[in-house]
């Protein structure tokens, strides 16, 4: 019998890449999470963030996180079920509820709790979740927590969808649960096509995961739903804090009875301390920000838009990216490692993606941007993989 610590003991992976001096993650970073941040005295330009609307320094936000500390402090000391509740957090779901067209909202204490604590409960042993292959990580884990039978179809294959539908028992409940933007493809959900299928098949309903499409996606950002007119559609909205909302935390919306169900029901709510105050703060004003600044995400299109095209013509697949996350598409794990080196010797942040990631052979390095990018550093992360990209014989 192994040693229950030998997995660990050779696990070499992360130091073979140390060694050759190209591991690409867990980089510290020394200041605030902008458009340029420093890691060990040195600057980078950072396009890997998922600060998409630019606010994690905003001023607003910032001050708004710090006064709720000197009237809240720094902590809950215990869950949202017992003692943990506060004013702000019922004010903020009500916004939240009002922002996606839903009746009301819940907030957990990250994304990825949100999507633990939403699905996993409303799901009894008799019923069918329907994922896409490409969702996230947190969905995935909440099927694994969930009662029901889980079954994958292919990434935005509607064709798919519909066999996997028809192959489940009529009368079974049956929750179709889709990111609204794919987190390392940028590709959307085919929103339109799901809520159609919902409807044809009986006891069928969708849950949209809006991590990337809040503050991006919709009228002031409100998301995928919102985007495609399809607010009432839904039967439950997430999303998190962390990416255009500048914070932590997640939120899940859909009708009374679902978020009651979920207040009595969902163990990662009720076992788990809740959002700190300056978190819920910080949520609420860069709400502000968005309702009353819509020029940061016309600004975010207009950067998606000119990068796709100018990758493209560079000669860089990027897949079926549509939205301010394009991955380019390397190839294999070496070359992806040697270029994103590159990369960060020129003073570009980027995140290198390889498997489990995507699948083998499919490495790519994944870009995201910021409605606060200026033109001129997105010249120069064009120039330099213009000039990287032909030196690696990848272009
Ligand atoms: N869903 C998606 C699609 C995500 O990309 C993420 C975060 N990367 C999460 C959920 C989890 O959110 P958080 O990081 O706020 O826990």
């Amino acid at each position: 019998m192994p040693d229950l610590w030998d997995k660990c003991r050779e696990f070499t992976q992360a130091e073979e890449l140390r060694q050759i001096g190209i591991y690409p993650y867990f980089r510290p970073i020394e200041s605030e999470q902008d458009t340029e941040v420093y890691i060990d005295g040195k600057k980078y330009l950072m396009f890997g963030s998922n600060s998409y609307l630019g606010l994690t320094n905003d001023p607003r936000v910032k001050e708004a996180a710090i006064k709720a500390i000197e009237k809240y402090g720094t902590g809950n000391a215990g869950s949202r079920f017992l003692n943990g509740t506060l004013d702000i957090h019922e004010k903020l779901e009500q916004r939240l509820a009002e922002f996606t067209h839903q009746e009301d909202a819940l907030l957990f204490s990250t994304g990825f709790q949100s999507n633990l604590g939403a699905i996993a409960p409303v799901i009894g042993p008799k019923d069918y979740i329907l994922i896409d292959a490409l969702d996230h990580a947190s969905i995935i884990d909440a099927t694994r927590l969930a009662f029901g039978k889980t079954w994958r179809f292919k990434h935005n294959d509607m064709t798919d969808l519909e066999m996997k539908l028809k192959n489940a028992p009529e009368e079974a409940g049956k929750l179709i649960v889709v990111d609204g933007v794919f987190s390392m493809e940028g590709d959307i959900a085919k929103l339109p096509e799901i809520v159609a299928l919902a409807k044809k098949f009986n006891n069928t309903y969708v849950y949209v995961d809006d991590a990337h499409s809040l503050g991006v996606l919709g009228k002031n950002g409100r998301g995928t739903a919102n985007h495609f007119g399809l607010d009432t559609e839904v039967s439950l909205i997430m999303g998190t804090f962390s990416k255009s909302f500048a914070s932590l935390g997640g939120f899940v919306a859909g009708s009374k009875n679902i978020i009651e169900y979920l207040k009595h029901r969902s163990r990662a709510l009720i076992f788990s301390a809740s959002m700190p105050p300056a978190s819920v703060a910080a949520v609420d004003a860069a709400l502000d920000i968005m309702l009353k600044e819509p020029e940061r995400i016309e600004r975010l299109w207009e950067i998606t838009h000119r990068m796709l095209n100018e990758f493209k013509m560079l000669g860089y697949e990027t897949g079926t990216a549509e939205t301010p996350i394009i991955p380019l598409v390397i190839g294999p794990l070496e070359k992806t490692f040697e270029l994103s080196k590159a990369l960060s010797e020129a003073g570009v942040f980027i995140n290198p993606v390889v498997p489990p990631g995507v699948p083998e052979g499919r490495c790519l390095i994944r870009t995201s941007y910021m409605a606060n990018h200026t033109d001129e550093q997105l010249d120069y992360l064009l120039d330099t993989f213009k000039t990287f990209g032909k030196k690696l014989g990848i272009i």
